[in-house]
C-alpha cells in the first residue's frame, strides 16, 4: 500500500487487535488523530497529507501503550461525560457511562424541590465529574465536592475551571473517616443532596477485572475491603449525619449489592433503588425522614 496515513492506520489496528482489543481500527484513528492534532473527518478528508517522521514514532509510541492495555481515556488525557469533557490521568477514575444515570437522578431531585439554592455534596469526587456535571447543569446549587487525595483535587479544580463552573464548587481535601462536625462548620450546616460514586468492589476482585483496569485505575478507586460496602457503609452513616431532613443521598452500588445495602441504610433512611442502563440496580436512593 503506498498511502501512508491508511497503512499507518492498518498497521496500528492490527497490532492493537492482536493485543485483543476489538476496536482496532477506530482507536488506531484517533490515536493517529491525537498525534497530528486533527479530526477523524479531517484525517480522511486528506489522506494523502504529509506526516512527519516524528509523528509517525510518536503515534507507534502510543499503539504500544495501548497493546499494554492502558486505557485510551488516560493515552488520549480525556473522557467524555454527561455531554462534557474532563482531562484525566492515572490518579483518578475514568468516569464512566452508568454514573452518568447518577448525575440524571441527582439533577431529577434538585429539579422537583423548587427551593431557592440547595447545597449538594460530592463525596470522593475524583475528575470531579459528577460535581461539574451537577453544577453544569443546575442554576439552584452550591456544590461541595470531597476527596481525601491531593492530587485527585488538583484534577477536579480543573476540570470545573475547564467547564466554566469554578465558582459553583467549593473543592475540600477531606476524608469520610474525619471528624463531620468539623465539616459541618466549613459547609455551614446541613446538606440538601449528597451524592458519591464510592470504591465498592471487594479488595480480592479488583486484580481479577480486565488489564485496563486493574493494571491503570488507582486501587483506591475501586477496592473497599473485604466486601466491597466499606465506604458506601461509612457514607450512609456520615449523610445520616449531614443531610438535612428531607435531604437525600444518592450513591452508586456494586453488582449484587442491593440485597446488602437495603438491610444495612433501612436502618436510618427511607430508601428505594434505581437500575442502570442494563437493567442492574445501581443507585440507592436513601431520603432523610424527620
Ligand atoms: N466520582 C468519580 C467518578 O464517579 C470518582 C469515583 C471514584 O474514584 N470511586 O468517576
Amino acid at each position: 500500500m503506498d498511502n501512508k496515513i491508511l497503512e499507518l492506520i492498518k498497521y496500528g489496528d492490527a497490532a492493537l487487535k492482536e493485543a485483543g482489543i476489538e476496536k482496532g481500527k477506530l482507536e488506531a484513528e484517533m490515536l493517529l488523530c491525537h498525534v497530528v492534532n486533527k479530526t477523524r473527518i479531517q484525517l480522511y478528508i486528506d489522506l494523502s497529507g504529509f506526516i512527519a517522521q516524528e509523528k509517525i514514532d510518536q503515534y507507534k509510541s502510543l499503539i504500544k501503550e495501548r497493546m499494554r492495555r492502558k486505557p485510551m481515556q488516560y493515552i488520549l488525557g480525556t473522557a467524555a461525560f454527561y455531554g462534557l469533557e474532563f482531562m484525566v490521568n492515572e490518579s483518578v477514575l475514568i468516569p464512566r457511562p452508568e454514573t452518568e444515570t447518577l448525575v440524571e437522578l441527582a439533577l431529577e431531585h434538585i429539579n422537583n424541590r423548587f427551593e431557592r439554592m440547595l447545597s449538594v455534596l460530592d463525596i470522593g469526587t475524583g475528575s470531579g465529574n459528577i460535581a461539574v456535571a451537577i453544577a453544569k447543569n443546575s442554576n439552584i446549587v452550591e456544590v461541595f465536592a470531597m476527596d481525601n487525595n491531593e492530587k485527585s483535587l488538583e484534577v477536579a479544580k480543573r476540570n470545573a475551571e475547564e467547564n466554566g463552573v469554578k465558582g459553583k464548587i467549593q473543592f475540600m481535601n477531606r476524608s469520610i473517616y474525619d471528624d463531620y462536625e468539623e465539616l459541618k462548620t466549613t459547609i455551614d450546616g446541613y446538606i440538601d443532596v449528597i451524592v458519591s460514586n464510592p470504591p465498592y468492589i471487594a479488595d480480592d476482585q479488583v486484580e481479577k477485572l480486565m488489564p485496563e483496569i486493574s493494571q491503570y485505575e488507582p486501587h483506591y478507586a475501586l477496592a473497599a475491603g473485604a466486601d466491597g460496602l466499606e465506604f458506601i457503609k461509612k457514607i450512609i452513616l456520615v449523610s445520616n449525619g449531614l443531610l438535612k431532613y428531607n435531604g437525600v443521598l444518592i450513591v452508586e452500588i456494586g453488582d449484587d449489592q442491593k440485597r446488602d445495602v437495603e438491610a444495612f441504610a433501612s436502618r436510618y433512611f427511607s430508601i428505594e433503588f434505581a437500575n442502570d442502563l442494563n437493567g442492574v440496580p445501581r443507585f440507592l436512593i436513601a431520603e432523610k425522614r424527620g
